[in-house]
C-alpha cells in the first residue's frame, strides 16, 4: 500500500465536528494522538525500566497508526498527496545528510 492509497482509504472513515473547520479538528487530533504515543513510551520507562514488552509494542503500533491517520487526513484537507509529502521529506533529509547538517539547528538548513 502506498501512502496515497492509505490516504484515500482513510478518508472514508473521517468524521469531523460541525463546530470547527476540519483542519482544526485534525490538528487537535494529531496533537492528542502524539501525546498518546508519548504516554505509552513514558509507561515503558516508568513501569518496565525502558524495556518494551510485546504488549507495549502492540499498543505503540496502534497509537502510531492513529497518528498516521491524522497526518493522512490533514494532508487530505490541505490538498497534499502523502506520497509527495514523504518524497519531499526524504529529499530534505538526504540533502542534509549529504551536506553533513543532519544534527544542526533550524528548519531550513
Ligand atoms: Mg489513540
Amino acid at each position: 500500500m502506498t501512502f496515497d492509497e492509505y490516504q484515500k482509504l482513510s478518508k472514508s472513515t473521517a468524521q469531523y465536528s460541525e463546530f470547527v473547520p476540519p483542519w482544526v479538528y485534525l490538528a487537535l487530533g494529531l496533537a492528542g494522538e502524539s501525546g498518546e504515543v508519548v504516554d505509552k513510551l513514558k509507561k515503558v520507562v516508568r513501569n518496565n525500566n525502558g524495556t518494551f514488552s510485546d504488549e507495549a509494542k502492540i499498543e505503540l503500533q496502534k497509537e502510531l497508526g492513529d497518528v498516521l491517520w491524522y497526518v493522512s487526513q490533514l494532508c487530505e484537507e490541505l490538498g497534499f498527496s502523502m506520497d509527495e509529502v514523504a518524497r519531499i521529506n526524504r529529499a530534505k533529509l538526504v540533502d542534509r545528510k549529504e551536506r553533513n547538517v543532519i544534527q544542526s539547528r533550524g528548519d531550513n538548513r
